[in-house]
């Protein structure tokens, strides 16, 4: 039976990975475990930089953004000699389980571990909500509301001054970020990595839009979509007059993991936490532990590795359909 186990949070910071370290530390402590908090991810890992953490040390944190754990990049981890000086490390440290939040990378890193024989848990925690065997990762519900704000507060100067705006945001290779605000922010276009729009026809959309009488008109942009806004610009300085409206361009960049949770993110991650906990106290590891359909469900980190959550074709459709 588990008696001690560490935790650390890894990759990109998104906003609820203090609630789900909160939440591991609190869950474990309840169990009578020990939890030894780990900094900088996995690069703190193999400093062995890491201490105890009691209850009141994770206090006060469910609010705040980022990590109070410190995150890093670490390409040491992703080779076999440095998960070899990492599972001494955490060996000598009396470390029995090892609970990892994170992103796609950090999930492929714990899914090394696993094989080698440590026992580990993955949290998913990304902006970009783009890790297989979760709905929604830990962050992602916090960048939209900030992604839709942006969208929110451009389309009254867009209507004011009859022009276009595309705003381009986070989630790497995944467009579920600009998805879902696109169709909360009622965008006329959106263009993602898995629906590639030219520029000629993101330009077409806006022409379309201008020609119906409308007074404004956005294009959420992801960041990995292949008409990015600079491919969008020179394309419009081309065919300015034949389009209609003005474009203006917005990068929201890392404004959009910055700040306070939603209160999804930290219910997530809260449940996310103690899932977690529960897994090792039930023997189960090797996994990551993800709400699918309303239910924790613990998915083999192996079958994780390098696979990526498909779009949503049919959301998709219903954000081409409602922008008449
Ligand atoms: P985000 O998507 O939010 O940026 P992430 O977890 O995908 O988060 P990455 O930078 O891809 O962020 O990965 C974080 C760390 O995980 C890397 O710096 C590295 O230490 C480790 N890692 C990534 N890929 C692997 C791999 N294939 N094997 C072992 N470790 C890995």
């Amino acid at each position: 039976m588990v008696k001690k186990i560490a935790v650390l949070t890894s990759g990109g910071d998104a906003p609820g990975m203090n609630a789900a370290v909160r939440a591991v530390t609190r869950g474990a402590l309840a169990k009578g475990w020990e939890v030894l908090g780990i900094r900088n991810g996995y690069a703190g890992l193999l400093e062995d930089e890491m201490r105890a953490l009691q209850a009141r040390d994770v206090g006060g944190i469910i609010q705040s953004g980022g990590t109070m754990l410190g995150s890093a990049r670490c390409p040491e981890f992703a080779e076999p000699a440095g998960r070899t000086r990492a599972l001494s490390i955490l060996e000598k440290n009396g470390a029995e389980a090892l609970v990892v939040i994170g992103g796609n990378g950090s999930q492929s890193g714990s899914a090394s571990l696993a094989r080698e024989g440590f026992p580990v848990v993955g949290v998913p925690s990304t902006i970009d909500n783009d890790l297989y065997g979760n709905d929604v990762s830990i962050g992602c519900d916090t960048a939209i509301n900030i992604t839709l704000e942006a969208v929110d507060r451009l389309r009254t100067t867009a209507s004011s001054h009859r022009r276009a705006f595309a705003v381009e945001t986070m989630g790497r290779n995944c467009g579920y970020i600009a998805l879902m605000a696109g169709i909360a922010g009622g965008a006329e276009v959106i263009a993602l990595p898995e629906s590639e729009l030219a520029p000629e026809d993101v330009a077409e959309r806006l022409r379309a839009a201008y020609q119906r009488g409308k007074t404004h008109a956005l294009a959420v942009i992801a960041e990995g979509a292949k008409c990015g806004v600079r491919a969008l610009m020179e394309y419009y300085g081309a065919h300015r007059r034949s389009i209609g409206f003005d474009l203006r361009v917005t990068r929201l960049g890392h404004v959009v993991r910055g700040g306070i949770p939603s209160a999804a993110d930290r219910v997530l991650a809260t449940r996310l936490g103690a899932a977690a906990v529960d897994a090792l106290a039930a023997g189960a590891h090797g996994v990551l532990v993800g709400i699918i359909r309303g239910d924790a469900v613990r998915t083999p980190l192996a079958e994780i590795a390098g696979r990526m959550r498909p779009a949503d074709a049919g959301l998709l459709e219903l954000a081409r359909v409602m922008a008449r």
